[in-house]
């Protein structure tokens, strides 16, 4: 799907700054928004555009729910988290982009996390490039 934003990011080729990892199926990226709180804030994603978890067969979700298990555990190292919230929204009513992608939330004491986030803060080139190159030294 051409006008997909995370289309557009799934080739070998495209947005290397910003992805943190690529596996055969799935890949990992950092999104522009997050909670100010909770930022190491990762998107993994499948490589093919595919809307719902129940079209996807079981091969891809092994693949993709494998990569979320090595994610969840590379952010608590990558920005020093405690722990993590892991979910997945589909057609939720405030969802604006429809690839299929499980969040990865970096948890901290006090952090007050809650869904749908109070305030999310839009963070610049800079911080998602370092957050991906952070991550990619956590997953090596
Ligand atoms: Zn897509």
């Amino acid at each position: 799907m051409s006008s997909c934003p995370f289309c557009a990011l799934a080739p070998e080729s495209a947005g290397d700054d910003l992805v943190a990892w690529r596996t055969p199926l799935a890949f990992v990226v950092v999104p522009t928004q997050q909670r100010p709180r909770n930022r190491g804030h990762m998107l993994v994603l499948p490589r093919a555009h595919v809307t719902r978890l129940a079209d996807t067969d079981a091969e891809l979700r092994a693949e993709l729910y494998g990569v979320v298990g090595r994610v969840s555990l590379a952010v608590r190292k990558a920005f020093d988290a405690t722990g993590v919230t892991v979910f997945q929204n589909e057609a939720a009513p405030d969802q604006v982009l429809h690839h299929l992608h499980v969040h990865v939330v970096p948890r901290r004491a006090g952090d007050d996390f809650r869904l749908p986030a109070p305030e999310k803060l839009v963070l610049t080139l800079d911080e998602r490039i370092a957050q991906a190159r952070a991550m990619r030294a956590a997953l090596a």
